[in-house]
């Protein structure tokens, strides 16, 4: 006698649509732009602020600083460039 044991998975998933977040933009100002790419950042968002800039995350500033020439972005190689 064969018996085959079925495992049965819900593939259905109800926590898809994202609704029922409360999201209203006209009561919430942004409190700074960053200075990269302009996005907003609000009350309570974390940002990243260097000698009076500011940026989204970490990723801007790092962009920010090698437009400025102050980082500088290399492809590592392991050929030794004298
Ligand atoms: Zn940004």
């Amino acid at each position: 006698m064969e018996r085959r044991d079925v495992i049965e998975m819900d593939v259905e998933n109800p926590i898809v649509s994202g609704e029922g977040l409360p999201e209203d933009p006209l009561s919430e100002k942004p409190v700074f732009l960053c200075d990269l790419c302009r996005q907003e950042i609000f009350e309570g968002d974390t940002y990243i602020h260097y000698s009076g800039d500011i940026f989204c995350s970490t990723h801007h500033l790092g962009e920010h600083l090698i437009k400025q020439g102050l980082a500088e972005e290399r492809v590592a190689s392991n050929r030794l460039v004298h």
